[in-house]
């Protein structure tokens, strides 16, 4: 058997158990309504919380950064690809976020691989909440240092495997967690993650990917949700969500983002962002330090959605945000869950392994504040009629 074949061979083993990933093309831009293979479908499973995808005002300052920076940044940042724009963008979101510094990189993808291996060494240790992302996982495996996993959430398993990683000798210790996993949508406990981190002398980091632009006053994610400012020492950001754009940064403290400019490998050997992410994301600071209401309309969307859910008996996990996961658990039932709802004019994938566990299957509803309620009523009737189809509910 030729290599080709053996990859052939191992795609109709992932349909055979429904988690061969089918990939939609969007023929129309981002928003609550979409067309998708000539048909029009209630977008439920986009990150474009607040609908700045397809925003005037970011569009506005997007073409007016390609008409005074051009397209491309021309090179990695530390060579000949920072322009002012991107200093402006930093500064901006330092502010935003209350923290001294921030960098901004490719992707929040890439701000995990910039980070987590220029600070951590072989000697060091990382402790990584179980259910982290995949980026936070890739980030870790780049880095030398001793590697050990705690249980989801658990602050008490966490000081455990920090004593534990003490008396194996570990010197700089750095404990990493989602902010609001984005699979299940419930949070990581971080005022009880920061008093452990303290007792022990560990660094504290948070991926806020899909907490930004979502807790927090106007958006400023989990450490403002908290009031934990000053006591989480890096946050991970991304621009790819709420934002509405593509991009991720690291806030922190001055020092480390100057160390980072120094070490992190995606600054210093990928090119830096376009001028129109620049653009847009000052733009977008900007529209969520002015007005809460994106914030709040987001919030009533997936408190309404989330009450009706239960109401009808769906199993909706333990979302503490607009993340709605719809618990099927069989990879196959999630694809054909999902296969009936487009039927019925609703667009929301399934998601099986390995993006989650295996056996914990779903359809993640991702609500924005771009749905009116008319559309939420639309999406529940086609749930429940579906759900009942399918012997999911009574
Ligand atoms: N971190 C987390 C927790 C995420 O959920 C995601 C997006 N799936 C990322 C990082 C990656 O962000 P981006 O899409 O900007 O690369």
């Amino acid at each position: 058997m030729n290599f080709y074949e053996n990859l052939k061979n191992e795609m109709e083993e992932l349909k055979e158990k429904g988690l061969l990933v089918t990939v939609k093309t969007l023929e129309t831009a981002q928003g609550a309504w979409l067309n998708i293979e000539g048909k029009k479908v209630l977008n439920m499973c986009s990150n474009n919380y607040l609908n700045f995808c397809n925003r005037e005002e970011l569009k506005k300052e997007a073409i007016k950064a390609v008409e005074k920076w051009g397209v491309g940044p021309g090179a990695v940042r530390s060579i000949a690809g920072t322009l002012t724009i991107h200093n402006e963008l930093e500064k901006e979101l330092a502010e935003f976020k209350g923290v001294e510094a921030t960098l901004v990189v490719q992707s929040g993808f890439n701000a995990n691989q910039a980070v987590i291996p220029a600070i951590v060494k072989k000697g060091d240790a990382i402790l990584s909440d179980e259910l982290n992302h995949a980026s936070i996982i890739d980030g870790v495996r780049l880095s030398k240092a001793t590697k050990y996993v705690w249980k989801h959430k658990d602050a008490k398993d966490l000081e455990l495997k920090l004593k534990e990683a003490k008396e194996n000798g570990a010197n700089t210790m750095l404990v990493i967690t989602d902010g609001v996993f984005s699979m299940d949508g419930d949070l990581a406990p971080l005022p009880e993650l920061v008093e452990v981190c303290e007792k022990h002398g560990a660094l504290l980091m948070v991926d806020d990917a899909h907490g930004e632009g979502v807790l927090g006053k106007n958006g400023r994610g989990i450490v403002d949700h908290y009031g934990l400012h000053g006591r989480v020492d890096i946050e991970v950001g991304t621009l790819s969500k709420a934002f509405g754009l593509v991009g991720g940064f690291i806030a922190g403290k001055k020092v480390l983002i100057d160390y980072l400019k120094q070490k992190a490998r995606p600054f210093l050997f990928s090119s830096s962002l376009s001028p129109a992410e620049a653009g847009a994301g000052i733009a977008a600071v900007k529209l969520l330090k002015d007005s809460g209401e994106p914030v709040e309309k987001l919030w009533d969307n997936g408190n309404y959605f989330k009450g009706k859910m239960k109401e009808l008996g769906f199993d909706i996990g333990q979302s503490e945000t607009p993340i709605t996961p719809v618990m099927l658990y069989e990879a196959k039932v999630a694809k054909e869950f999902s296969k009936k709802l487009f039927e019925e004019g609703i667009f929301a994938t399934s998601i099986g392994f390995p993006t989650v566990p295996k056996g914990k299957a779903r359809i993640r509803v991702m609500i924005s504040a771009s749905h009116t309620k008319e559309d939420l009523d639309f999406a529940i009737e086609k749930f429940e009629k579906i759900g009942k189809e399918l012997n999911i509910i009574k």
